[in-house]
């Protein structure tokens, strides 16, 4: 049986990005990849807005938004906005009840704020465990990322260890960004998966990083750009799809639309549909 899982339109290679802490800075990076048609999850803390109209001694970075700016920034429909915790507490140092709490209150505020579902998170300060894991998976959260590079370009699946590729920062970014463009990924499909601050760039002077990256990766035809929220709900649409005996026909259960190299063939299993190979 032969059969490889695609990205959507049969594309072999995905790109996401994931940014934290809601501030000013993200403006500027949005810009950016707004421009290379590239697409980010920025996961926000609605404990800790700003208050409205502060204004930040000179030299200071760490710059947060306050409501109304977040409310305006982040409704750029090309992103997604996912949870960073109520408070940026380090999950690790709560009990189960007050993980869930920091989740679930930072989730009411954010869909509060923009409407719809706020499905993922990133962990405050990188930290969890397993005991956080389990407490989570009470919350029904979609997905979370932690700060563990794999430095490679596997799909993962463990959702609330969502693993991601490399910091930008990491030394290795061009060498990465090459082999991510030179694989044919003649079997399965790579995903790269960028996280940072973007009030890194501005404390590392090096705007130019992300400028870079973009220039290389963006605008091709060859890779998808999703947000973190589309490539879970792509993965598990593909994960989901069902099939016969001797494999030869597929049914797809989701709403979504799946792409597989199936016996050698690209096929798209529309949404609710059977494929016959
Ligand atoms: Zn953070």
């Amino acid at each position: 049986m032969s059969i490889f899982y695609r990205f959507p339109n049969g594309l072999h290679k995905a790109l996401t990005l994931s940014y934290d802490d809601g501030v000013e800075q993200d403006v500027r990076l949005m810009e950016i990849l707004d421009r290379h048609g590239i697409r980010c999850t920025f996961n926000l803390n609605s404990g800790c807005w700003a208050q409205e109209g502060t204004v930040y001694p000179k030299g200071h970075i760490h710059r947060r938004m306050s409501a109304s700016q977040v409310a305006k920034v982040y409704a750029n429909p090309n992103h997604e906005v996912a949870a960073h915790c109520l408070t940026h507490a380090s999950l690790t140092e709560l009990n189960p009840a007050q993980v869930a709490h920091e989740v679930l209150a930072d989730r009411e505020n954010l869909e509060a704020m923009f409407g719809g579902l706020v499905r993922g998170l990133a962990y405050p300060f990188g930290t969890f465990s397993d005991t956080v894991v389990d407490a989570l998976k009470a919350t029904g959260a979609a997905y979370a990322r932690t700060v563990v590079s794999t430095n490679n370009f596997a799909v993962h699946t463990d959702w609330l260890r969502l693993h991601p590729t490399c910091h930008h920062n990491a030394p290795n970014l061009p060498q990465l960004c090459d082999r991510f463009l030179n694989d044919s990924a003649p079997f399965g499909s790579l995903l790269f998966y960028l996280w940072g601050h973007s009030y890194e760039f501005e404390a590392d002077n090096n705007w130019e990083v992300i400028e870079e990256f973009c220039e290389k990766l963006g605008g091709r035809d060859d890779v998808w750009y999703a947000t973190n929220i589309q490539i879970v709900d792509y993965v598990n649409a593909c994960r989901a799809i069902l099939s016969s005996a001797d494999g030869h026909t597929l049914y797809n259960p989701t709403v979504i639309d799946v792409w597989a190299d199936a016996f050698g063939k690209l096929v798209c299993i529309p949404a609710g549909q059977s494929v016959k190979l």
